[in-house]
């Protein structure tokens, strides 16, 4: 018989460490005979103006057409009469959920060592929906948006993936006994969609009570949904719950079903092409690509891979107190493989 054929994905390498650590996910694939064929595309150094920004339409179509891909960090690139990158790719693809699973390595010592709870972020609206003005001097108004189509969209995504990944709850983040309206809507929207679960548990939790009850005990939490400002904070709480940028994935989920999986970090300017990167944030982002994929056995091989290298300690890079190279700990990667 012969092999099946590979599957399409786009990757941009980005910026900065970028690059280097697409490489170690090429690699790390490779070892795995993972069946995907990447299509790479790299920020171009003028502004296309089909996107008004330095991405290219291609680069998009690329995305559009394989409804999959892997997105390195990308630096803003300074001046003005264009769209940051980040922005137009949201935009433009409509990436309405940012999913973070967050869980702790085995291995890693931090505070906790039993955090497993997924944040699934409204990527679209309130208070990022760019409208701010001045009334009179002295005096600014931002206006926070919620629509009842996008928190449907966002607690669809939280109900479905809790019942397709084996999760037992949903926990809505709000402040709604302030914002009345705006998180009022957002929940009952979140109530409709969990009548249609009676399987999955669901429970409204106020944003500042769950700051108290993540930081005490994250271990309580299972799926939270919530609207854009909170979900921003949230998350990055999370990711110090267990160990910090160089380990925290994230994908982002957008209309018909395409799924860019990117790093939380940024380009790291810092230690860019030094080959000191961590490369492992990365690596679960495209980990959470290949489950999104539903080639679940890879996803698991390479996962049990990294975490093991991690947990052995002998190659660990600079950021997680080792002094392994990229390229080092990236080969004793696909050594367990
Ligand atoms: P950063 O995440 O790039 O760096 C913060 C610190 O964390 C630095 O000390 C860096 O060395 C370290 N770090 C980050 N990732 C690491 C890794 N994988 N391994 C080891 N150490 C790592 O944040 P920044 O310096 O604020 O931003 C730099 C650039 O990245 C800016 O241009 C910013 O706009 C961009 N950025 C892009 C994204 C994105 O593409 N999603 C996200 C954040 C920032």
């Amino acid at each position: 018989s012969s092999a099946p054929s590979p599957i399409p994905a786009t990757l941009f390498p980005g910026d900065g460490i970028g690059p280097e650590i697409a490489e170690a996910v090429k690699q790390v694939f490779q070892a795995a005979e993972v069946p995907i064929e990447w299509e790479e595309h790299y920020v171009g150094d003028r502004i296309d103006p089909r996107t008004q920004s330095f991405l290219t339409w291609e680069s998009l179509e690329s995305v559009r057409r394989n409804k999959v891909g892997l997105k390195g960090p990308m630096a803003t690139p300074i001046g003005k009469g264009h769209r940051s990158l980040n922005l137009t790719l949201r935009k433009e693809l409509n990436l309405y959920a940012n999913v973070r699973p967050c869980y702790s390595l085995p291995g890693y010592k931090t505070r906790y060592d039993d955090v497993d709870l997924i944040t699934i972020r409204e990527n679209t609206e309130g208070e990022y929906s760019g409208l701010e003005h001045q009334v009179v001097r002295g005096v600014v108004e931002s206006i926070k948006i919620i629509t009842r189509q996008a928190s449907l969209r966002v607690a669809e995504y939280a109900f479905h993936y809790a019942k397709t990944h084996g999760r037992e709850r949903v926990s809505a983040i709000h402040k709604a006994n302030i914002m009345q309206k705006t998180d009022g809507l957002f929940l009952k929207c979140c109530r409709e969609v969990a009548e249609k679960y009676p399987e999955i548990t669901y429970e409204e939790v106020v944003i500042d009570n769950c700051c108290m009850m993540l930081v005490k005990n994250p271990a309580l939490f299972d799926v939270l949904v919530m609207p854009n400002l909170y979900g921003d904070i949230i998350s990055d709480l999370c990711a110090g719950l267990i160990g910090g940028l160089g380990l925290t994935p994230s994908c982002n989920i957008g209309e018909g079903g395409i799924a860019l999986a990117e790093a939380v970090h940024g380009s790291a300017p810092d230690i860019a092409g030094k080959n000191l990167a961590n490369p492992t944030a990365l690596l679960l982002s495209a980990v959470t690509m290949l489950r999104h994929l539903e080639l679940n056995h890879k996803a698991d091989r390479i996962q049990n891979a990294i975490l093991t290298t991690i947990a052995e300690g002998k190659y660990r890079t600079a950021d997680l107190g080792g002094s392994s190279s990229t390229t080092d700990f990236t080969k004793a990667i696909c050594g367990h493989l």
